[in-house]
């Protein structure tokens, strides 16, 4: 394995490296001491720079080292790999995300990522409208961030984006942050979590208290008051932790932005109505603008997300991995990126394609198969009537065109089969006099999946949706 024989021989490595780069103790120091092997990707080394630090400065060691490196590491393995230096931050992103590959894209970033505004903007570029999958759950909040970039601080002002964990509120803030500066560059960007800015108002505090710079909170102020976008992510921080002061302080931003006609972007875990702890005037402001939810993927765009992080990593799984994935993780993108990365990261090591049963062994620990899924008849209900796109007043109610009759029946049939249900029972949810109905109704759909290929189909579909749920 490459990655053992190179951190075995890393003190080695940057030893001739600083030899041959004639280094100083204080550059060797500085630089190169904090350097450590990270990964191998594809065809790439990552190594992070563990001390704080920021872009730029990686630019610079890159410049100095990469060459270098590259040439022993090649000594060493035998193999050219490319050499890229790494923020932590970095890191857990690459271990997460769309780390696109090829450097077209890159270059389409290049130019606005090394504005002045960009490397303070706190964004990260991989982040974009064009890697985000856009599906029905999402589809919404997609489009008002869109529109937000095009026009900030025009339309919909602030934007409150809501949703579980994992489901891309953060790619959409950064997305938005993003696309902004890609339009013009002369645009103040900031990106800011909750808890971020809280420890930044905790450090103003304790440094105006020691009297070691009053002018703290006067920067702190300056700099997100002039901001022309502000995004902000995940303001439940502020209630969860009783963080009173920097909620004061983020709400007196708000305000000065929002006099201003500033773009404000919010994201929140709850909807804005559920955060009784804030102050109502506040909710009320953020209900001004527009609230943007980002529901659970269905298994359509849980497909669909997954095919395109393949595809963006230059890997392959097949249809029916792809598949096991899609119906079992369901409610966090986030950990089906695990999953995908787990997956890949085996098939390249053992330079062998997944199977079905090797993907189940590999995602054993991320997909818990101690609760089998429970099918209720409002289940199949629901998703009848979202795939053929009626209400579940229609289905119940005695309309009797065609294009409601066939729903119903199919709902009733899939009762009856995939339920332990009572045909009573059926009958009562459903609102019918007895179990009569349902009976026809089964008997007429067994009787027309004998030769209806489209609706084998439908039903076929519309099971793997119940099982997905
Ligand atoms: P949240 O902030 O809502 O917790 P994130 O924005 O951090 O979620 O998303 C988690 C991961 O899933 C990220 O790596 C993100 O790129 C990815 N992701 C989420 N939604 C999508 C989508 N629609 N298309 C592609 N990737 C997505
Ligand atoms: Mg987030």
């Amino acid at each position: 394995m490459d990655l053992d024989l190179i951190n075995d021989k890393w003190d080695e490595i940057k030893q001739i490296v600083t030899k041959e780069t004639d280094t100083s103790d204080i550059a060797y120091n500085t630089w190169l001491k904090p350097l450590e092997i990270y990964d191998i990707i594809d065809d790439t080394l990552y190594i992070i720079y563990s001390e704080d630090s920021e872009s730029r400065m990686i630019a610079l060691i890159e410049k100095k080292y990469k060459l270098i490196i590259k040439n022993v590491v090649k000594d060493i393995t035998g193999k050219d790999y490319n050499i890229k230096i790494i923020l932590p931050n970095e890191a857990v992103k690459l271990g997460s995300s769309t780390q696109k590959d090829e450097e077209s894209d890159k270059e389409l970033n290049y130019e606005f990522t090394n504005s002045a505004n960009y490397m303070d903007s706190n964004l990260n570029p991989n982040y974009t409208f064009n890697t985000f999958v856009v599906g029905g759950n999402n589809k919404f909040a997609q489009g008002t961030a869109f529109t937000v970039s095009e026009a900030p601080g025009e339309i919909c002002n602030p934007l409150f984006i809501c949703g579980g964990p994992g489901l891309g509120k953060t790619h959409l803030m950064h997305a938005i942050g993003n696309q902004i500066i890609e339009n013009d560059n002369s645009k103040k960007v900031l990106y800011v979590t909750a808890e971020e800015f809280t420890n930044e108002v905790i450090e103003c505090i304790k440094n105006s208290r020691n009297k070691s710079n009053e002018n703290d909170m006067t920067y702190f102020r300056d700099k997100y008051r002039t901001a022309d976008v502000l995004l902000i992510d995940d303001i439940q921080f502020f209630v969860d932790k009783n963080a009173e002061s920097s909620q004061a302080e983020f709400f007196n931003t708000f305000n000065k932005l929002h006099t201003l006609g500033k773009q404000i972007v919010i994201s929140s875990d709850k909807m804005p109505k559920e955060m009784e702890e804030f102050d109502d005037r506040y909710i009320t402001r953020f209900e001004q603008g527009i609230t943007a939810e980002i529901k659970i993927p269905d298994y359509e765009t849980r497909v669909a997300i997954i095919k395109n992080k393949i595809e963006n990593r230059n890997a392959y799984l097949p249809d029916d991995v792809v598949d096991y994935i899609a119906s079992n993780i369901k409610s966090n993108i986030r950990s089906i990126e695990g999953a995908i990365n787990k997956l890949i990261a085996y098939s390249k090591l053992e330079n062998t394609e997944i199977t079905i049963d090797k993907a189940a062994e590999l995602l054993d620990s991320i997909i818990s198969p101690d609760k089998p899924k429970e099918i209720t008849p409002q289940l199949i209900i629901e998703v009848v009537c979202e795939h053929y796109g009626v209400t579940i007043e229609q289905l119940i109610s005695k309309n009797r065109s065609q294009n409601i009759i066939r729903p119903r029946h199919v709902a009733m049939y899939l009762c009856t089969q995939e339920t332990d249900c009572s045909q009573d029972t059926i009958a009562k949810l459903l609102e019918r006099k007895d179990h009569s109905t349902i009976i026809n109704a089964r008997n007429n759909i067994i009787e027309q999946l004998k030769t209806d290929e489209e609706l084998n189909n439908q039903i076929e579909a519309i099971k793997k949706k119940i099982n997905s749920n």
